[in-house]
């Protein structure tokens, strides 16, 4: 029976497992991806991670991931089907039929990209990652959807790549942080589409067009590729009866990680939290590890 059982191979989850490997508790790390690093991975560049500015994305994933081999972590390549818990501890049921046992556990299974739901939308051409596809749109024309952090971002990227890139928003204000909306507006090729709801994707056998809802009119964007930047959802299916979540499905948990379900502890994105940055992932799992390590202990814990 290991002491702690870490769901979860992003910032979060390496970082809990590198506090894990320090302290000399047996640890392991699930993850359902191959040497994964979480969504960190596919994000361009990370400017606000303290003391590596301008770092990429996958570079800084590897760097944690390095790390945390380095201190001996050890991973299991492998999905979680079910977790349950008993007196003893929590009992993962994998989906090729095979177990794991822990005392406790640390949830930093992360978010998933909310999916765009109007008609079309399963066509060729509509993308969740700008990094990932942004290349196959040189030159062409494009439409961001979303007004938050990632919109804007995936925005600023793919305006060094495609001819013109239209930022399509559902309301007149954006929620992303001042800095990339002003990085945005000095944009020449990024053109806001402010108070536009889309309603369908249309295309024969890939993209084509994108209708909109605007001001009570109906507007159709002719481009070659969309990506939808629309926020996302936490991955907390496998908590549901086991700890608390809130009503957008993140599990309620503070900044030291404790969950309703003594043992078990939320890390990273899957938490309700003010912020969800590699930073405060990272600090969380840091947290999650010392309280695990008091409720190993048999302390008191609130
Ligand atoms: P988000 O902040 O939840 O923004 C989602 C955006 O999509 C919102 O503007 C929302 O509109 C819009 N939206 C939601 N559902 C929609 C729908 N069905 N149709 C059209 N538009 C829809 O998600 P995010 O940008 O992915 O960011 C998630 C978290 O990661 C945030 O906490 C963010 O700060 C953080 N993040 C940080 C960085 C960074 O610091 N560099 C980078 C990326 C993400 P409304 O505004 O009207 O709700």
């Amino acid at each position: 029976m290991y002491d702690i059982i870490i769901i979860g191979s992003g910032p979060a989850g390496l970082t809990a497992a590198i506090y894990a490997s320090r302290a000399g508790l047996r640890a392991v790390v699930v993850e359902k991806d191959t040497m994964g690093a979480g969504q960190i991975s596919v994000t361009e560049q990370v400017d606000n991670y303290p003391g590596l500015p301008h770092i990429g994305g996958y570079e800084l994933g590897e760097a944690f991931r390095e790390h945390a081999q380095g201190m001996g972590a050890g991973f299991c390549e492998n999905e979680v089907e079910a977790i349950a818990a008993d007196a003893a501890g929590f009992h993962l049921a994998m989906t090729d039929g095979t177990a794991l046992s822990g005392k406790s556990v640390i949830y930093a299974a992360g978010t998933s990209y909310r999916r765009l739901s109007v008609p079309g939308s399963q066509l060729p051409g509509v993308s969740y990652c700008a990094t990932c596809d942004g290349a196959f749109y040189a030159g062409k024309t494009v439409a961001v959807i979303g007004g938050g952090d990632t919109a804007l971002e995936d925005a600023l990227y793919l305006s060094h790549i495609a001819k013109q890139v239209y930022l399509v928003h559902r309301r007149d204000t954006f929620r992303a942080n001042a800095s990339l909306q002003a990085a945005a507006a000095q944009t020449e090729n990024i053109t806001p589409v402010l108070c536009a709801v889309p309603t369908e994707v249309v295309g024969e056998k890939r993209v084509e067009a994108l209708k909109l809802l605007r001001n009570e009119k109906e507007e159709t964007l002719v481009l070659d590729g969309i990506f939808a930047a629309i926020g996302s959802i936490p991955n907390t299916d496998l908590l549901k009866g086991l700890a608390d979540l809130d009503a957008s499905g993140y599990v309620i948990a503070g900044e030291d990680g404790l969950t309703s379900r003594p043992g078990l502890f939320a890390a990273g994105d899957v938490r309700t939290k003010p912020l969800r940055q590699v930073v405060t992932a990272v600090a969380d799992g840091a947290n999650c590890v010392a309280s695990a390590e008091k409720y190993l202990l048999g302390m008191v814990m609130k």
